[in-house]
C-alpha cells in the first residue's frame, strides 16, 4: 500500500427517509476543518433512492464534492448493499480519511466496510484532530470502561476510518453560495445483493424526548434522592422550555427512561445550558456533557468532580435549591 496514493477526507452521509441526519452535517464541519489543515478536499458520499436532490445541501454544509449512488436497492438501509456501495466508492475515491456517524446504522456499516477494504477502524470517537506532519488522524475515544481517554492512530493503512458520536462535532453555518462538484457513482447493485428481506419498518415515536436536540437540559443525579423529588426538575424545566435528563445512577434506579441517560453509555449532548443536579461528575458522565455551552451544578459536596467542568457551582441541597431557582424564574 502506498500511503501517498490516498488523498482527501470523505464523510459518509446518513439519510433516513431522505432526511440528512444531524451527525452527518456535524462530520462535514469537522471534515472541512481537517481537510483545510491537510490542504485537501472534502467529499460527501450519499447513498439511497431518489436522493440526488440532497446533494446541494451537503455542498452548502462544507462538501467540495458529493458522490451519490442512487438505486432502488438502497431505498431502505440493509447492510450488504450499503457496505458494497460505500466500499466501492472508497476504493474509487481513495480518501486518506473516512468519517462515519456512530449511529446504529454507522456502527453497522463502518466495521464491515473497514474489513472489506482492509483497513483499521476506531469506533465511537469523541475528539478528532490531525497531525499535519505525518497526516495521521488522531482519534480519541474512551477506553478501559471509560476510565481513560485513548488517542489512537492508524499509521500503516489508508484510509484511516473512524466512527464519531453524534453531538460532539459542530456543523458549519449553511452557506447557499457555496459551489461543489456533484457526481453519480454506479454501484452496480442487483437484487442478488439484497440478502435481507424487510418485513416491517417500525418508526420511532417522534413524541419521545430527544435530549440530544434540547437547548436546555435539567439533569438529575442520585443526589436528587428519590423518584418523587424528580418533580422539582420538571418544574424547573418548564419555564426554561427544557428537557429532563439524568446520570446512569438515576436510570438504574428507574427514576428516568434509558433514552434520557447522558454519558458514555447514554447520549452525548451539547445544550446551551446543562443544569447538573446532584451529579458527582464521574468521567463516564462528563464524557457525554462536557461540551455544553454553560454548565451549572448543584452538589452538597464542595469537592465534587462536577465542579471541575462547571461554569457555575452551587454547594447545597439540590432538592431545596431547585424550587428557589424555579420561583425566581417564574417572576421574570
Ligand atoms: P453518585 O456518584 O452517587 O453521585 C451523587 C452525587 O450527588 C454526589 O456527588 C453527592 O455529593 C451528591 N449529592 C448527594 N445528596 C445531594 C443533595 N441532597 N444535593 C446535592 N447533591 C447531593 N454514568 C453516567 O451518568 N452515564 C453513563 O453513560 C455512564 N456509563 C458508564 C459506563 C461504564 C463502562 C461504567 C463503568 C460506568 C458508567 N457510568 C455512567 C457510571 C458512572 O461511573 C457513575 O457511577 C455515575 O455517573 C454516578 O451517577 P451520579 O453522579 O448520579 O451518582
Amino acid at each position: 500500500m502506498i500511503l501517498s496514493d490516498y488523498k482527501g477526507v470523505l464523510v459518509y452521509i446518513e439519510q433516513r427517509d431522505k432526511e440528512i441526519q444531524k451527525v452527518s452535517l456535524e462530520l462535514l464541519g469537522k471534515g472541512k476543518e481537517i481537510a483545510e489543515k491537510l490542504n485537501t478536499t472534502l467529499t460527501a458520499v450519499l447513498l439511497g433512492f431518489e436522493i440526488k436532490g440532497l446533494s446541494e445541501e451537503l455542498v452548502y454544509h462544507g462538501a467540495d464534492k458529493v458522490v451519490y449512488s442512487d438505486s432502488e436497492i438502497l431505498k431502505n438501509f440493509t447492510n450488504e448493499p450499503y457496505t458494497k456501495a460505500l466500499s466501492k466508492i472508497i476504493e474509487s475515491e481513495k480518501p486518506e480519511i473516512v468519517l462515519v456517524g456512530a449511529t446504529s446504522i454507522g456502527r453497522d456499516i463502518a466495521p464491515r466496510v473497514a474489513a472489506r477494504i482492509k483497513t483499521g477502524l476506531t469506533a465511537d470517537c469523541t475528539t478528532l484532530d490531525v497531525d499535519a506532519e505525518t497526516n495521521n488522524l488522531l482519534m480519541t475515544r474512551p477506553a478501559f470502561g471509560g476510565n481513560i481517554m485513548a488517542t489512537i492512530i492508524c499509521p500503516d493503512h489508508r484510509p484511516q476510518m473512524s466512527t464519531v458520536r453524534p453531538g460532539v462535532m459542530i456543523k458549519l453555518e449553511r452557506d447557499s453560495s457555496r459551489k461543489g462538484e456533484i457526481v453519480e457513482f454506479d454501484s452496480q447493485l442487483s437484487n442478488s445483493d439484497l440478502n435481507v428481506e424487510i418485513l416491517e419498518i417500525v418508526k420511532e415515536d417522534k413524541k419521545k424526548a430527544n435530549i440530544e436536540d434540547a437547548k436546555v437540559l435539567i439533569s438529575a443525579g442520585r443526589g436528587i434522592g428519590s423518584k418523587d423529588n424528580m418533580a422539582v426538575l420538571y418544574d424547573l424545566a418548564e419555564p426554561l422550555k427544557g428537557e429532563v435528563s439524568g446520570s446512569r445512577a438515576v436510570i438504574d434506579n428507574g427514576w428516568l427512561d434509558k433514552e434520557r441517560q447522558v454519558g458514555q453509555t447514554g447520549k452525548t449532548v451539547r445544550p446551551d445550558l446543562y443544569f447538573a443536579c446532584g451529579i458527582s461528575g464521574a468521567i463516564q458522565h462528563v464524557a457525554g456533557m462536557e461540551e455544553s455551552e454553560l454548565i451549572i451544578s448543584i452538589n452538597k459536596n464542595p469537592d465534587a468532580l462536577i465542579f471541575e467542568v462547571s461554569d457555575l457551582g452551587i454547594v447545597g441541597d439540590a432538592a431545596k435549591i431547585i424550587p428557589l431557582v424555579t420561583e425566581e424564574l417564574k417572576k421574570i
